[in-house]
């Protein structure tokens, strides 16, 4: 799924080929894409307007359309925005025809991604602020905001950050690489960090989503770049993805379990495992090598 960096990707490379255009038509060829609203009224609301800025909150994108009225698209798992792409090109659920024979083509081949319009600058607020918490980049995330968030939960601290609603952007690739580069076990407790610890996650959650977004985004599945380009930071991964390969900082074997029911890499030796919590891949690798877990 994209997360923060691949999305700012995408919003970087669309925002100054869309800005200034107008929408000539809208084709919703998956009329699940704006639902519940339909596709006829989807199309009445959007065609003939300009298209202003391309703005982002957490993992979504909000297409100004003027008037205070906003387009909000979440790609989910697989939702991709490529703008002059071949007419041709798979999973098409939406195209916009822009003046001068342009054309942004949302593709999706799971189908899962989402767009919304939303009419005034109260109801976008209002509408983001039951989904989202703190932008990582806007400077209000700290080791003090962080350990007031946390605070008396006892959730895994990357459960805890893959929840939108207390920081946005972060997935799956992220939570990975920044609790390694904290050296912070994903079974930690979310409230029982140590004040140093939210410190150093803090910095090191804005490090590893700044480093995704260096090097274009994390291409994993479907992510492409608005030309059709792919990302490069899967090349980069210290742990995420890395199962059985060396600790990028200490050389023991990166293992992979489930934390928050997600694939989740760690360096045991780096990231110190909590007492009394036993890796979900514990029993498979016990009987492969003859060993207690
Ligand atoms: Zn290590």
């Amino acid at each position: 799924m994209p997360e923060l960096p691949e999305v700012e990707t995408i919003r970087r490379q669309l925002a100054p080929e869309l800005r200034g255009k107008r929408i000539e038509n809208l084709f919703v060829l998956d009329p699940k894409w704006g639902s519940p609203v339909g596709a006829a009224e989807l199309r009445s609301v959007i065609e003939g307007r300009t298209i202003g800025d391309v703005g982002r909150r957490g993992k979504y994108l909000i297409f100004d359309l003027g008037d205070e009225l906003s387009l909000i698209c979440h790609l989910r798992m697989t939702g991709n925005f490529l703008y002059d792409a071949d007419p041709e090109v798979q999973y098409q659920r939406a195209v916009f025809e822009l003046e001068g024979g342009h054309a942004l083509r949302f593709t999706d081949p799971r189908r899962f991604g989402t767009a919304e319009v939303i009419a005034g600058e109260p109801a976008l607020d209002r509408y983001f602020a039951g989904r989202l918490g703190i932008e990582p980049f806007s400077g209000e995330l700290d080791g003090t905001a962080l350990r007031g968030l946390a605070a008396g939960r006892r959730t895994p601290i990357k459960a805890f950050l893959l929840d939108q609603r207390q920081i946005a952007g972060i997935g799956n690739i992220y939570a990975d690489e920044a609790l390694f580069r904290a050296s912070i076990h994903p079974m930690r407790e979310a409230g029982r960090l140590t004040k140093a610890q939210y410190d150093l996650l803090a910095v090191t959650i804005v490090e590893a989503l700044q480093a995704g977004l260096d090097a274009g985004g994390a291409t994993i599945d479907d992510f492409r770049h608005s030309d059709g380009l792919y990302g490069g930071f899967q090349n980069e991964f210290l742990v995420h993805r890395r199962a059985g390969e060396p600790c990028p900082r200490c050389g023991t074997e990166i293992r992979k379990t489930v934390v928050a029911g997600r694939g989740t890499y760690t360096c045991d030796a780096c990231q110190k495992r909590p007492r009394g919590t036993k890796p979900r891949s514990a029993v498979r690798r016990a009987s492969r090598s003859g060993q207690r877990p």
